[in-house]
């Protein structure tokens, strides 16, 4: 196996100069308004220019940074969020990252790797309950190879249930060589997902013991460019915060970003900012927790920083925070989520921790969460006509092609919602989800949009078309 580094792995992290950046004295209210209007104005912030966000402590200024992210959300992707679910495939480790319940010294954990056969099982399950897009989730593990992952995401692609399929899968597994990347690619996947953990080097080494795979800090921070060497041009990045000074890790992040953008002219596609939750086996330090409050200037700032990119909140957080945090720029939630590795047949009520890689803040259904986005203005949407099309770089076309989102993003929102409602929701849901489509219907310019979508809409209902998009 190829285990070389890409030719030009770069250490993009520059250490002292963050450290320096959010050291700095907290800026006048006059510099902070111009890197929001920077922002506003559709530029993606330098680290500099982050790192003044990062400063600001004054609370009315902060509250400027909540509003400007809330502008910035609102009037340039409008009111969808993108749902999806995690299915977790197989928790043997190899590694012993010190904030999972997968680590290999956790004794208490439940070892399991589903077959063909049971992600069948819980893939129906998913597709019964209305989801379309996945992320199939793995441990680290000699099993779990490049092959083996890209036979999950096929089983996937073939599973089939009533009017229910997968349209579009995502991975979240460890970096591979630049062959293992092109492999996973074959199978059709839409983003790659690897997160740093943390971006401060010594942290990294503090949590992942040398000697492991994970333990190689370049070896993680290079993986995601050779993913893209390997002809993956769909990537999303993350940190795990609570691990280091969450204002440092934002700078790793924008860095990061920064990087993918000048090396291949297009960024990650995604970012996710998990926090640390309580896992089997796993003694969380409490000093470096990100609190409620900083949550939400840390989604604020990425939001500002990184205007391009698609911001994940996962149901690690729990429902309360999940919809205060969403307005500051999130376009995708996960709903309905169950982590316990074949949850979604056989969990309980309860979550089992042994069973499960950390606690889960919101295990509501989907059908729950739905109903709740479209009482809140929002417009549920599982589109991926973009992946499908080769519109790749979505999140950089709705931005920047003017009327791009009235045109194809939310009427491809509103069929894929319509669909939810016919064949998955319940009586309530419906009812809410019709009139939301009427109303968001009646927002549209006149013209071929509207008119297209008035018709897919009433194939949707009166016929057992689906699948219809633009
Ligand atoms: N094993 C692969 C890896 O490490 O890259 C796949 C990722 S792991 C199954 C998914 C992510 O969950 C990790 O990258 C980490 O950020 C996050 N995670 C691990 N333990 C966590 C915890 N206790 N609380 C919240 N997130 C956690
Ligand atoms: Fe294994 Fe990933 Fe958990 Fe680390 S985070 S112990 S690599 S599953």
């Amino acid at each position: 196996m190829d285990t070389a580094l890409s030719h030009r792995a770069t250490n993009f992290v520059d250490a002292e100069r963050f450290e320096a950046l959010i050291r700095l004295a907290p800026p006048e209210s006059a510099e902070v308004r111009a890197v929001i209007q920077k922002s506003l104005d559709k530029q993606a912030l330098s680290i500099q220019e982050t790192a003044v966000l990062l400063r600001t402590v004054d609370p009315d200024l902060i509250h400027e940074i909540f509003d400007a992210a809330r502008t910035l959300k609102r009037n340039v992707y409008g009111n969808r969020i993108v749902l999806f679910a995690p299915l977790y495939v197989g928790n043997h480790c190899i590694n012993d990252c010190a904030y999972c319940a997968f680590k290999r010294s956790n004794l208490e954990a439940v070892r399991r790797t589903l077959g063909p056969v049971e992600i069948e099982a819980q893939v129906k399950a998913l597709e019964d309950r209305g989801h379309k897009r996945l992320i199939l989730v793995f441990g680290e593990h000699p099993h779990y190879n490049a092959a083996f992952i890209a036979n999950a995401v096929r089983t996937v692609y073939a599973t089939r249930s009533g009017n229910g399929e997968v349209r579009r899968v995502n991975i979240n597994a460890a970096p591979f060589d630049h062959d293992g990347f092109a492999t996973i690619k074959e199978a059709g996947i839409g983003t790659y997902q690897i997160f740093q953990e943390t971006y401060h080097e010594e942290t990294y080494r503090r949590v992942h013991p040398a000697g492991t795979k994970k333990g190689d800090f370049l070896w993680r921070l290079d993986s995601l460019d050779r993913a893209m060497e390997a002809g993956i041009d769909d990537v999303g990045i993350g940190a795990l915060f609570g691990l280091y000074d969450w204002r440092f890790e934002i700078l790793g992040l924008v860095a990061h970003a920064l990087h993918l953008q000048e090396r291949f002219n297009v960024g990650p596609h995604t970012i996710s900012f998990p926090r640390l939750q309580p896992a089997s086996g796993v003694d969380l330090s409490e000093d470096l927790m990100v609190s409620d409050a900083d949550f939400k200037r840390l989604v604020s700032i990425l939001r500002l920083a990184v205007p391009y990119t698609g911001l994940i909140l996962t149901a690690r957080e729990n429902a309360a925070l999940r919809r205060q945090v969403m307005e500051f720029g999130v376009s995708q939630i996960d709903a309905g989520s169950r982590i316990e590795i074949g949850g979604y047949t056989e969990a309980g009520d309860a979550q089992v921790m042994e069973r499960e890689q950390f606690r889960l803040g919101d295990i509501r259904s989907l059908d729950t969460v739905m109903r709740e986005l479209m009482a809140n203005g929002y417009i549920p949407s599982f589109c991926t006509a973009c992946y499908r099309l080769g519109r790749t770089g979505e999140h950089f076309m709705e931005f920047s092609i003017p009327g791009f989102i009235k045109r194809y993003c939310t009427p491809n929102a509103l069929t894929t919602l319509q669909e939810y409602l016919v064949d998955y929701a319940s009586p309530e849901t419906r009812q809410v989800g019709e009139a939301l489509i009427e109303a968001e219907i009646r927002k549209l310019p006149e013209g071929n949009g509207r008119e297209q979508v008035t018709e897919n809409i009433r194939r949707i209902r009166e016929t057992n078309e689906r699948d219809l998009y633009e």
